[in-house]
């Protein structure tokens, strides 16, 4: 696929973007390298400063930047809009603490002084996914900036329009010439600039695919990497669970972004002697959901990304049916243009089948019946993922026993997973290495350099 905005909800091309040639990716590079000497030297509050107006930046232009991303990748316009406000909290988050995070830290020794200094690595290169275009982008790049790194965005070849609005973004804000650059360029364009020895690190949110590519690149030079990949993560109910808050937050969990986040819940796993009830409650309410033109208001469901996701989707679902599974409602491709899927829900698929550990990048629900608390952290644990877990109990022993036995990079007890600027975001597995957001976030893409004075 070349680079280009193709509106999800018609299927028309509205633009089409050439990629940077060899000597055009060059200058980028060189302007980045060029940039960063001076760029480390400014003083933390000016990097404050200008992340702060990054911040006031978007929310002044959050419908316009909003229906962008919708155009491109087919959100619900007002979540798109929420996607472009936590964007700006994000950059406050960071504008504020920064330098909180990044002070030196005095260790005892036997030196007469030593401590821990935090410092910038370079160039840092970002390969970022359609799916919170903005969202991807600026937890990477506000931590990254106030580190005193620069960096340079490979986004989705599907959202460039997002892609250059962002560094024009952070370029009104004030950031220097270089500070952050988005190269339009495909995935084949990758490997040559993580080879590059002017880049210093890179991260990649996206799919296992890419991400062990990246990581094959990277380890080829020996540069550090983040991944933030796929994952299948459980939303478990037990018998004691306030049952309507946990259909009500299923829903979101199963639906936000069309479906299509990487730490929606999407296996439910649900305590047999609720199981009907759960199941009765959810499908009222998967019913009940507005599919539609992602532009309105009134809008739950818009299309899926592209026509590929689309695809993709409806094949799992009929691999589902192979093996004997249930289609309660959905399961078919609806008969108008664009890349819409129906909301699905899928019963009684064995557990064992290969097909039940895939990530399912869509509004698709697998549904799974558990007789005891031990089966249902059997079950969840068993997929190649390990990104976030849901667990709906109101007993503290069985709470105890998500926390410690469910395999992934967060737990959520009696709420639905979900990213925050101050806690750390990341997974196991599968699912990636490293964590953006919080301290941790801020950590990853610094020399960590250790001081020593003697006497
Ligand atoms: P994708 O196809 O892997 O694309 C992600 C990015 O990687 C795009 O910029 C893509 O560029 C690039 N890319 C693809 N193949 C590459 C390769 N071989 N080498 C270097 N770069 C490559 O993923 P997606 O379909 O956009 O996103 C969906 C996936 O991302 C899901 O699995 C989802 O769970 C995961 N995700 C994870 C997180 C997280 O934080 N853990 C967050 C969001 C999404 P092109 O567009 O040019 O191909």
């Amino acid at each position: 696929m070349g680079i280009a905005t193709i509106n999800p909800a018609t299927g028309e091309t509205v633009k089409t973007f050439e990629p940077l040639t060899d000597e055009a990716l060059e200058q980028k590079l060189d302007r980045a390298d060029r940039a960063f000497k001076p760029y480390r030297r400014t003083m933390m509050a000016q990097r404050s400063r200008w992340l702060r107006t990054a911040a006031d930046i978007l929310e002044r232009d959050r419908q316009k930047l909003g229906e962008t991303i919708t155009l491109e990748m087919g959100k619900p316009v007002q979540s798109a809009i929420a996607e472009v406000n936590k964007c700006a909290l994000v950059c406050r988050y960071y504008a504020d603490n920064a330098a909180e995070f990044l002070a030196d830290k005095p260790v005892a020794t036997d030196a007469s002084f030593s401590y821990v200094s935090y410092q910038p690595l370079g160039i840092v290169l970002a390969v970022m996914p359609w799916n919170f275009p903005l969202w991807q982008v600026f937890r990477f790049a506000a931590p990254a900036l106030m580190a005193g790194n620069v960096g340079l965005l490979k986004h989705a070849s599907n959202v460039p329009q997002c892609a250059l609005a962002i560094e024009n973004v952070l370029t009104e804000a004030g950031f220097p010439a270089g500070a952050f650059q988005t190269l339009l360029i495909g995935a084949s364009q990758v490997a040559k600039v993580v080879a590059d020895d002017r880049v210093r690190a890179a991260t990649l949110t996206g799919s296992e695919h890419a991400g062990m590519s990246l990581a094959a690149c990277a380890g080829k030079s020996l540069k550090k990497t983040v991944l933030e990949l796929g994952g299948s993560d459980p939303f478990i109910v037990m018998d004691s669970a306030n049952l309507e808050a946990a259909v009500n937050t299923a829903v979101t969990a199963r639906m936000l972004n069309n479906g299509q986040s990487c730490i929606a819940a999407k296996r439910f796993i649900v305590r047999d002697s609720i199981a009907e009830e759960f199941q009765k409650r959810l499908l009222a309410k998967f019913k009940d959901l507005v599919i539609g033109d992602p532009m309105s208001e009134n809008t739950d469901i818009g299309p899926l990304a592209t026509s590929s996701i689309r695809d993709e989707l409806h094949e799992q679902v009929k691999a589902c049916r192979v093996e004997g599974a249930e289609v309660l409602i959905g399961g078919e491709l609806l008969d108008r243009p664009g890349y819409f899927y129906p909301p699905t829900i899928i019963t009684d698929l064995p557990a064992s089948t290969s097909i039940a550990k895939e990530e399912f990048f869509g509004p698709v629900a697998l549904l799974f019946r558990v007789s005891s608390i031990d089966d249902a952290i059997e079950l969840a644990n068993d997929t190649p993922f390990g990104l976030g877990a849901s667990a709906w109990t109101t007993v503290e022993a069985e709470q105890q026993q998500f926390i410690d036995q469910l395999e992934a990079g967060a737990v959520f007890i009696n709420g639905m997973v979900k990213s925050d600027p101050r806690l750390p975001f990341g997974g196991i597995k599968k699912s990636g290495y490293g964590r953006e957001l919080g301290i941790q976030g801020i950590h990853e893409f610094v020399n960590i350099k250790t001081i020593w004075l003697g006497n």
